[in-house]
């Protein structure tokens, strides 16, 4: 029987300690995790206008032993705090890249694999080196790799951030602007950052069927990108409302629970066998 009143205090007290320890709890996971190879990478599918698969996007998966299955949205901000993200980023593009090596092996399109960073690692000095060193050692081509960055890449240093992003495509890959219609400044960030693709953003394609307004909105929103001339990319697709919207209005790729979840890889070779 938790009464209000004069234990508020305590109980506030109490939920800030639950959180620290468990903060506390998570951190010390992910380093043991860490160690042991303990993070595991799924795929899910980007299709094009006639569903056939052109690429993938790896998101992290964490299926802990005791705390059971961790999601990014929790544990990617811990990793950000504690300085693990740059371990991490590295474990992750280093199982994206064997497995996209795989799938590229007979094909004459690349099968593009997305990667996200986050924009702290921007800030260090060799991003662009160790990308490039794990392009090399798993032997796969640059075109290969997709960068998916958010705006607030561009909230530190915005001359730095420029450079970096030049220079990643100097090596090859591609650049994405994730949850593109989210932010606040996103049309001037179009025009003077080095982009090859938007992603529109899942709340935008949420909504498209049922609200006229955001139809407006996610409409202008592709034909913009069109007409800058990136590749536009639609995020959170679930139904078949959303695509032939989406598809009318001259989106170039897909992604959502419509063609499929995140998958593990054997799950996408057998896609791939499939020829879809
Ligand atoms: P995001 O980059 O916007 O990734 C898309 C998220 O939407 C994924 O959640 C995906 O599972 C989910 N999703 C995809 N299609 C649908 C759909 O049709 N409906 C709905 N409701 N959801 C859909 P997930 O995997 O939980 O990832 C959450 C976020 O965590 C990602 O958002 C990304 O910002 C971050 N994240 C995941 N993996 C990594 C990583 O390796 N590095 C970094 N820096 N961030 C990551
Ligand atoms: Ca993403
Ligand atoms: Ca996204
Ligand atoms: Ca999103």
């Amino acid at each position: 029987a938790k009464k209000v009143g004069r234990n508020n205090f305590q109980f506030f007290t109490e939920d800030l300690n639950r959180i620290a320890n468990d903060r506390l709890n998570i951190e010390a996971a992910m380093r043991l995790a860490l160690e042991q190879d303990g993070f595991e990478v799924y795929y899910q599918p980007k299709v094009d206008g006639q569903r056939r698969i052109v690429g993938v996007e790896a998101l992290a998966r964490w299926f802990h032993p005791e705390l059971g299955p961790v999601g990014p949205d929790r544990f990617i901000p811990i990793a950000e705090e504690t300085g693990l993200i740059q371990p991490l980023t590295v474990a992750i593009l280093r199982r994206a890249f064997a497995a996209a090596r795989c799938w590229n092996q007979d094909r004459v399109e690349p099968l593009r694999v997305a990667v996200n960073l986050s924009p702290l690692l921007f800030i260090g000095q060799d991003l662009v080196q160790r990308l490039g060193d794990l392009l090399d050692e798993a032997q796969l081509a640059a075109n290969c790799v997709e960068v998916e960055i958010t705006e607030t890449v561009f909230l530190g240093d915005k001359d730095r951030a420029v450079k970096v992003l030049e220079e990643l495509r100097t090596l090859g890959v591609q650049l994405a602007m994730d949850d593109f219609g989210t932010g606040y400044s996103s049309l001037s960030y179009l025009r003077h950052f080095p982009l090859d693709v938007v992603k529109i953003d899942r709340s935008l394609v949420t909504d498209v069927e049922s609200e006229e307004e955001v139809a407006m909105i996610a409409g202008a929103a592709i034909s913009l990108g069109k007409r800058l001339r990136k590749r536009v990319v639609a995020e959170g697709v679930e139904n078949q409302a959303q695509f032939d919207f989406l598809c009318e209005q001259g989106c170039d790729e897909f992604q959502g629970f419509l063609f499929s979840r995140p998958v593990p890889a054997a799950a996408i070779d057998r896609m791939l066998e499939a020829g879809g």
